[in-house]
């Protein structure tokens, strides 16, 4: 039978990336839903392509029109409104797979619904894995979930083991996420304060959303990327390093107890980590082109440096922190990531945001390890309303 896809986020870098690789395996993969915050003209045109079951929208004005259009061309599509309709279609029975490919910690309710109902989770919104950390692990496992990951460097890892998940603790060491080091590396620090959302969006090697550009940019994407390694593959922090590789063809490397290091690499595009989600454990043609080992230059490598890329370092301190940490982390950044690329706040001050929102919250935080996970969500609506109060000021 074949695959039963939800894309949620399907109008997105990845969302489009995936349907490109559904695309090439119609005998394999059946899209049955799709998903959108608020663009309808282009969830319109893949509800014509792709003839879904349903369509969301999570914004409820959008969903009308989207719903007008739909009956006025005669789509099969049922158009479903609001949040609540993404939690409902991971979490449906006429569903096999869900790709998460909602941008920030909007995704994480969806994400829990389909880990509790026990689906091929692929996921790519880290932020839910940011935010929801052990309770979004136990529901998955309470669940009986297959949690796969799609961001490249957790991809890499990922294919470097075994698939008996039981021998990881025993065969790892340390892992090493590689980090292309955005476009702002070499720039001179001083220079970043006038930075404008073109520049920062402008990444060297990857096409992406904007958000997770502007995260490139000052690493905050590496920071997220360390705590989402930590509960994917539970290791302790500091089994978690960094090292910038600029070319970004190493994908991430597993140091194992014996010194011996895996690494995958190949060129840098999103289809091979959502192809290795999609047909995992087997391997299908992702649309890729080959690496050209002879065109390679060289392979170079470089130490973060802390005061170029500040932000990366919360990462550590944020996991070492009380229970709920990384979620205001989180909610920090995406509230300065929103100010910058709407031109409320300078790029340099993204990481004072983040910083000053983590100084006067996390202190307050005293919350159980086991709160339901609603808790954290209002938690990341009150670091939301702090970093608010925080980018107002510094106008
Ligand atoms: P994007 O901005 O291109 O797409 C985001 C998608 O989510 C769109 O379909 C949008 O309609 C939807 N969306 C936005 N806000 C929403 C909300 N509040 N509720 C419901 N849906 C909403 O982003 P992207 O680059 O595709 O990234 C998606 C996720 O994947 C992010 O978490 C990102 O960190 C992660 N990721 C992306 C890449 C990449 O190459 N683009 C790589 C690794 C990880
Ligand atoms: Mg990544």
């Amino acid at each position: 039978m074949r695959q039963r896809l939800c894309i949620l986020g399907s109008t997105g870098s990845i969302g489009t990336n995936t349907l490109d690789v559904a695309a090439r395996h119609p005998d394999r993969f059946e899209v049955v839903a799709l998903s959108a915050h608020s663009r309808v003209d282009d969830l319109l045109a893949q509800c014509r392509q792709w003839r879904p079951r349903w369509a969301a929208m999570s914004d409820v004005d959008a969903a009308q029109r989207l719903a007008v259009a739909v009956r006025a061309e005669g789509l099969p599509t049922e158009v479903l409104a609001g949040p609540q309709a993404l939690v409902a279609l991971a979490g449906h029975d006429d569903v096999d797979s869900v790709m998460a490919a909602v941008v920030g910690a909007a995704g994480l309710p969806a994400c829990m619904a389909a880990a509790r109902a026990g689906k091929r989770l692929l996921l790519a919104n880290k932020e839910a894995l940011v935010v929801g950390g052990a309770q979004f692990i136990a529901a998955v496992r309470e669940g009986g979930a297959q949690l796969l990951p799609i961001d490249s460097e957790h991809s890499a890892i990922f294919q470097c083991l075994p698939e008996d998940r039981s021998t990881w603790a025993q065969r790892i060491d340390h892992i090493v996420l590689t980090a292309s080091g955005g476009p702002f590396r070499q720039a001179d620090p001083l220079s970043l304060r006038d930075v404008t959302p073109e520049q920062a969006c402008a990444h060297p090697n990857w096409v992406m959303g904007r958000k997770i550009s502007v995260d490139s940019a000052t690493m905050m994407n590496k920071a997220l990327e360390v705590i989402e390694a930590r509960w994917l593959f539970d290791l302790a922090p500091s089994q978690v390093k960094v090292v910038i590789h600029p070319q970004s063809i190493i994908h991430s490397m597993v140091i194992c107890r014996d010194q011996s290091v895996l690494a995958q690499l190949g060129t840098p595009d999103m289809r091979v980590p959502i192809a290795y989600g999609l047909s995992f454990p087997e391997r299908i043609a992702s649309g890729a082109s080959a690496l050209d080992f002879l065109g390679l230059k060289s392979l170079t490598f470089e130490a973060p440096e802390r005061a170029r890329f500040p932000g990366l370092f919360l990462a550590w301190e944020a996991l070492e922190g009380p229970h709920g940490s990384t979620a205001v982390l989180n909610a920090a950044n995406e509230e300065a990531v929103a100010a910058f690329l709407s031109r409320r706040l300078r790029f340099t001050d993204i990481h004072d945001v983040v910083a000053r929102t983590l100084e006067l919250e996390v202190p307050r935080l005293s919350l159980s390890l086991d709160v339901p996970v609603e808790a954290l969500l209002a938690l990341d609506e009150q670091a939301r309303r702090r970093a608010r109060e925080i980018i107002a000021r510094l106008n």
